[in-house]
């Protein structure tokens, strides 16, 4: 099974993850947002192949990519429509249903509209990174009501297909579970909601 190690960073205490192989010693970086020092700490004893980010949002990757790459030299990947809207240049593109290997385990790219147009989870196992797009209590910030009305159209087709014990990291805070989830995202659904609601929506509203 991948290893997931978990650091927080940076002043929106943004979680940056690490999937390790425990066979090959392989790794796969995602959101390295601040703090390079302790960020290329908790990678001193892997071979991180790629870096990926979940989506362009600074606080996911601007205090600490760029020292972390000079440094490991590993590519980084994000999804197309996120790099075309907040004008990053990843070195890989990440579409949806792309197979990425770390070492001996396959990780999955999912994507998830809505926070971001970009936005992505990495699915593995009963487990999934899934960067802002989703939190236990409430789906990440819109901006438009119509992102937020994209957003719940992508979870619904998504994080919640999937089984109710695969565990979900998000961006910022602790992880959740789908099935202790779900109740509260029917409910949300099956609630008349306001036509302008938008922006650090919870399930409860
Ligand atoms: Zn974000
Ligand atoms: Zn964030």
């Amino acid at each position: 099974m991948l290893e997931l190690t978990t650091l927080r960073v940076g002043e929106y205490g943004t979680n940056c993850y690490l999937l390790t192989c425990p066979r090959t010693h392989r790794g796969l970086l995602v959101d390295p947002a601040a703090d390079p020092d302790a960020v290329l700490e908790m990678c001193r004893r892997v071979y991180v192949t790629r870096i990926v980010l979940t989506h362009g949002h600074h606080d996911h990757y601007a205090l600490g990519l760029g020292r972390v790459q000079a440094t490991i030299h590993a590519p980084m990947g994000m999804h197309p429509a996120d790099a075309e809207a907040f004008g990053i240049h990843p070195d890989f593109p990440l579409e949806d249903g792309r197979i990425l290997r770390v070492g001996h385990f396959p990780v999955k790219v999912v994507h998830i509209p809505g926070h971001t147009p970009g936005s992505i989870a990495l699915h593995f196992d009963r487990r999934a990174i899934v960067g802002d797009a989703v939190f236990p209590g409430g789906p990440g910030h819109t901006q438009t009501a119509a992102a937020l009305e994209q957003s719940l159209f992508s979870l619904q087709r998504t994080v919640f297909t999937w089984p109710n014990d695969t565990t979900f990291y998000p961006g910022h805070g602790d992880p959740g579970v789908v099935g202790d989830v779900r109740p509260a995202f029917q409910a949300f659904l099956a609630r008349h909601r306001p036509a302008d609601l938008y922006g650090d929506v919870t399930w409860e509203m």
